[in-house]
């Protein structure tokens, strides 16, 4: 095994087990490793500190573990598998009511660059990192081992692993299996995942309790859900008692989705209508007072530190614009998925966006990720979802 030498007073944050190394720590590489191998990365007194998977870029190794003495062989990856089984269905998210989850969340599972979300009996599986691809079979087979109800394993990296590194095979198929109904469900709503096209792994399994809540706030209301993607909140709104619900996003592909969505749960439902048109543009064409239930949801608009200013002008664009036209007397849910924008900086464009609009507004809830998106301690980056509930006069 290939050893990665820290330089003087580098080794303080993996003392306190924050699982990236960055390049800029690194003194010297024993060797060549190549991306995706199991180092060992040691102090700069040749203290050995972790295990991890060697990267090229600015992180340079990702920790597997802190023993340096175990192993990495499958029987490491199949414990693992098996501990986040373990939390999940601690967590009591598993029933005939819900099967649609998150299995693995990267370093929130102790298994950096690696997400597997969990659709009845199809399990997709995201590598962002070499070392994460090049174990993927032994990882599928132990998903299909020890998790109850798993017969497929679909493997989804193309767009997620780094477009540099050199790999022979990075293609997209089913590792365990061939293929598998589409039909999964959440809550005891169900939903058509579409891994093979959809983004990301299909589904935004994040959102699951935050679409609970807005049930709750549903009845008798007018919704609009912006950014609507498969229409998760729709579909929740709808089962809560909504007047009338209006999905909003710039696909066509997902305006099709949500219809699909909407008629599989209520299939002689009038009052839900779904619009392929750009989010702004949309809000801008309100006359005012339309809905009484607003939803933002849009995608990351920040997805590196240098995005922050401009991102945030974003969020703040965008719910100064809701604010505008928001009935009186209306709930709104915000969300920000973008990881670089911490909670205290959204609440901060969203509070200069009420103000710019004049509006009497009051937090009712402040949201967060769910809990089969969990994050180690020592690594606050995997908190990314940050949401608020408001009540605006
Ligand atoms: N709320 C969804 C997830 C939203 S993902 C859920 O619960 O599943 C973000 C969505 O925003 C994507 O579907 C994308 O197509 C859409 N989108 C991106 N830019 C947009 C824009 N300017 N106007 C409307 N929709 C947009």
């Amino acid at each position: 095994m290939f050893t990665i030498t820290l330089r003087p007073k580098k080794e303080d944050s993996l003392l306190r087990f924050h699982p990236w190394v960055f390049s800029g720590a690194v003194a010297s590489v024993d060797g060549s490793p190549s991306e995706g191998d199991v180092v060992r990365v040691a102090a700069s007194d040749g203290t050995p500190l972790a295990l991890g998977h060697y990267q090229i870029g600015s992180i340079a190794v990702r920790v597997l573990t802190f023993d340096c003495n175990e192993q990495i062989t499958d029987d490491f990856w199949h414990r693992r598998i098996k501990q986040a089984y373990t939390v999940r269905r601690a967590l009591g998210l598993i029933s005939g009511n819900n099967d649609t989850y998150r299995l693995v969340h990267g370093e929130g599972d102790f298994l950096p660059g690696l997400i597997i979300d969990i659709y009845g009996d199809t399990a997709v599986m995201q590598a962002h990192s070499v070392g994460m691809h090049l174990m993927r079979k032994t990882l599928a087979q132990a998903v299909a081992s020890q998790v109850d109800g798993v017969k497929n394993v679909y493997y989804k990296s193309e767009g997620t692993l780094p477009y540099k590194a050199p790999l022979d095979d990075r293609g997209d198929g089913y590792l365990i299996g061939t293929e598998s109904t589409c039909i999964s469900t959440e809550n005891g709503l169900k939903f058509n995942i579409d891994w093979l096209r959809g983004q990301k792994t299909g589904f935004f399994v994040d959102q699951r309790e935050n679409r609970s809540l807005l049930e709750r706030y549903a009845h008798g209301r007018r919704v609009l859900n912006m950014f609507c993607y498969t229409g998760g909140f729709s579909v929740y709104a709808l089962r809560g008692g909504a007047l009338t619900v209006h999905s909003v996003d710039s696909s066509a592909k997902a305006v099709e989705l949500v219809g699909r969505n909407v008629s599989l749960n209520f299939p002689d439902c009038a009052n839900h209508e779904a619009y392929a048109e750009d989010a702004f543009k949309f809000l801008d064409s309100l006359g005012g007072s339309e809905y009484d239930l607003v939803i933002l949801d849009p995608p990351a608009f920040a997805k590196h530190r240098g995005a922050i200013h401009n991102a945030l002008q974003g969020y703040r664009k965008l719910n100064q614009k809701a604010f505008e036209k928001i009935a009186p007397d209306s709930i709104l849910f915000t969300f920000s998925c973008s990881q670089v924008i911490d909670k205290e900086m959204f609440r901060l464009a969203v509070f200069s966006a009420a103000a710019a609009a004049k509006r009497k507004v009051r937090i009712l809830h402040q949201l967060t990720q769910p809990q089969d998106h969990p994050i180690n301690i020592y690594h606050p980056e995997g908190e990314y979802l940050k949401g608020l509930v408001l009540y605006v006069e």
